[in-house]
């Protein structure tokens, strides 16, 4: 391809040369001075704990031959591993553009790996007196990030803390919004004198949150002042009452007037959200799957159910906005959501907004400025070809108005595995999460925000967890904070290279011209874009499948292959009718010249499609200027002839690739 690799004019930010390792280990020795300093610096500190503590183990011990047999059978077993990693997936090369994994962040990566062996447990303060402070702390930066209320000194702070990944946070989610929701009508059942409560269990299930979190705390409130007697009689009379002690089938037993809600996701939801309603008990019955258009949530369709569900008497548990889906990158409407909710409200059905940002969250850094304020799309868009959309600025915009949000630092905050966050606007709710039933009883206690959530296990569905992990989530906002002028650098370069991409895709399309068709199927909202493809003249959906099952072998880790007989990986995805609706299906089969009859057909009941995400920083090399985009739409190009010349030959012989 001849077109100019490089955008013009583009300055080069010396910044991002040093937040990773590098996709040749170029910052070795930054990580290797880093990472020896603080060893020693950990053993310095073990020596000092009680300097009068003689050495336990020997000078000589290490001579013994059962120590050396030791020694030489661990050393082994690592060499052994260390060997086998090497079939890891690269994720730290510009050629990996598959799934969502990149290159880690170092502050993120050193102080991770600085922490194991103080090896800090966030289940309590008494096991990670440091980094249960940092991980609130996190949760605050984060809440930043999203538009949240974020002063602890105030009453209306919200609330975060990490989590394994965005799979807990969303269970996280539902388990508040459950509790919350529920929490009005134990109030009505056990008959609490004085408290101005909900005439009936129907509008005590559909409380605005904001209500049902003021009623919470004028109960709590109207404890602290009964005597000490009084008061535990009164609140093992809730308790009593409560969904959490009842358990969901006596609940709605004894409140006939209600139903299991309903959990209304968009049709593209990630899959952990039927784990979720299964683990709660809803049932994944209970989930609502809402259409969309162009794989955005259909707010009409959103609107016409909650109508129903309103008419119907059927209550809804939440409604759940992707920011960021994990399949095409696309960004719900949550502004619309909102809107949808407010007139729900009005009919009487209510319900909490949470967003599953687990990809897309770290975007909103694109969107702050450094004093924390929006910045309008104008200025957002002055960096871009098209981004931000005015949709998806919008979408952005209204984060601070949903109730609970989840964001995956492993994931665009370039941290590694095991940190997923869940953050909620109002901490206050928090409280009917904890495991002990005394929370009312730390009256002072619970205005002390950093006191409260220093027992973190009362409030999270894990145990024990890591505190590395939150060291590293901590440090890494601390070094790069969550405003368009720092971590924004990240994914301004990664958008930018998803446009630069997109571009290469219609030069693609192009150039082969006459031997496949070439389809961006939707506009990417970010950094996440797709391609689908078929060899000219093939009309059948299996075969345009066989060819591009045939491709994506080029592109997938073949564990029985050494990794560097692979040009460059990518995955795979596809597209459902049932999913897209009739007029996206006709479009799309229509660009690429399928017919539509040969789809459902047994093998053919969906299109697959390449699947790139585009997070390496470095896609295009301004050193040595070359872009990995490119090359790869080269390589695309390459293979693509070849196999199509394969599909229009013989069929079968497309899968020989
Ligand atoms: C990745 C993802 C999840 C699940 O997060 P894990 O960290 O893999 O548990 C949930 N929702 C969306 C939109 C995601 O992209």
């Amino acid at each position: 391809m001849n077109a100019s690799p490089l955008p013009a004019n583009e300055p080069r930010d010396h910044t991002l040369d040093a937040c990773f390792l590098g996709p040749y280990g170029e910052n070795d020795a930054l990580l290797e001075k880093l990472l020896v300093e603080f060893l020693r610096d950990h053993v310095y500190w073990r020596r000092n704990f009680h300097p009068e503590d003689p050495p336990a183990i020997g000078t000589a011990a290490a001579r013994h031959p059962d120590y050396l047999a030791f020694e030489s059978r661990m050393r082994r077993e690592l060499h052994l591993l260390s060997a086998q990693l090497k079939k890891s997936v690269p994720f730290h090369s510009p050629r990996y553009i598959g799934h969502m994994a990149s290159d880690l962040l170092l502050p993120g990566l050193a102080a991770q790996m600085l922490t194991l062996p103080y090896n800090p447990n966030n289940v309590s303060e008494d096991a990670a007196p440091v980094t249960v402070d940092m991980e609130v702390q996190a949760g605050l930066q984060l809440a930043r990030m999203l538009g949240y209320p974020h002063d602890p000194a105030q009453p209306a702070c919200a609330f975060g803390h990490l989590t394994s990944g965005g799979t807990l946070a969303n269970y996280q989610a539902l388990r508040l919004a459950l509790a919350l929701k529920a929490f009005p009508v134990a109030l009505r059942a056990a008959q609490v004198p004085d408290l101005e409560l909900p005439g009936d269990d129907w509008t005590a299930f559909n409380l605005p949150q904001a209500e049902g979190i003021a009623l919470l705390e004028t109960w709590q409130g109207w404890l602290a002042a009964q005597a000490p007697v009084e008061r535990r009689r009164w609140i093992a009379r809730v308790e009593r009452e409560r969904i959490e002690q009842r358990g969901l089938v006596d609940f709605f037993a004894t409140h006939p007037g209600l139903h299991v809600p309903k959990v209304l996701v968009p049709i593209t939801a990630h899959y952990s959200w039927s784990k979720g309603a299964k683990l709660l008990g809803l049932g994944r019955d209970q989930l609502e799957l809402v259409p969309t258009t162009g794989m955005r949530l259909d707010a009409d369709a959103l609107r016409d159910t909650l109508a129903r569900f309103a008419r119907e008497r059927q209550s809804v548990l939440m409604a759940v906005a992707v920011l960021g889906g994990t399949e095409y990158g696309t960004i719900d409407p949550i502004d619309a959501v909102l809107a949808a909710r407010e007139e729900s409200r009005r009919a009487g059905l209510d319900f909490a907004v949470h967003v599953d940002a687990a990809w897309g969250g770290y975007l909103a850094t694109l969107f702050r400025r450094e004093d924390g304020s929006l910045r309008n799309r104008e200025e957002v868009a002055a960096d871009y070809v098209a981004f931000p959309s005015p949709a998806v600025h919008a979408a952005f915009a209204a984060l601070g108005d949903t109730d609970s949000i989840t964001v995956d630092p492993h994931k665009l905050g370039y941290l590694p595995y095991g940190s997923g966050a869940f953050v909620c606007r109002d901490h206050r709710a928090m409280a009917l999460l904890a495991e002990r039933a005394d929370y009312v009883f730390h009256g002072e206690a619970t205005g002390d925000y950093l006191t409260r959530y220093r027992s973190l296990g009362q409030y999270i569905p894990e145990g024990s967890k890591s505190g590395a992990a939150a060291a590293a989530v901590y440090v890494m906002h601390k070094v790069l904070p969550l405003d368009h002028t720092q971590f924004g650098r990240l994914p301004r370069a990664t958008v930018r290279a998803a446009e630069a991409f997109c571009a290469g895709a219609s030069r693609l399309a192009l150039e082969l011209a006459g031997c496949a068709r070439v389809l961006v199927p939707f506009a990417p909202d970010s950094n996440l874009v797709c391609l689908a493809l078929n060899p000219t003249g093939n009309t059948r959906v299996d075969s345009a499948n066989t060819f591009l099952r045939a491709l994506h072998d080029e592109l997938r880790i073949d564990p029985t292959h050494p990794l560097q007989l692979k040009e460059f990986f990518g995955s795979v995805t596809s597209l459902r009718p049932d999913l897209l609706g009739p007029a996206e299906t006709a479009r799309i089969l229509d660009a690429l010249g399928l017919d539509p009859v040969t789809l459902g057909d047994d093998g053919a009941d969906r299109l697959l499609i390449l699947r790139h995400t585009l997070m390496n920083p470095y896609l295009i090399d301004r050193e040595n200027g070359i872009s990995y985009i490119e090359r790869y739409f080269d390589f695309l190009a390459q293979r693509v002839r070849v196999l199509a010349r394969g599909a229009s030959g013989h069929p079968s012989a497309a899968t020989g690739g």
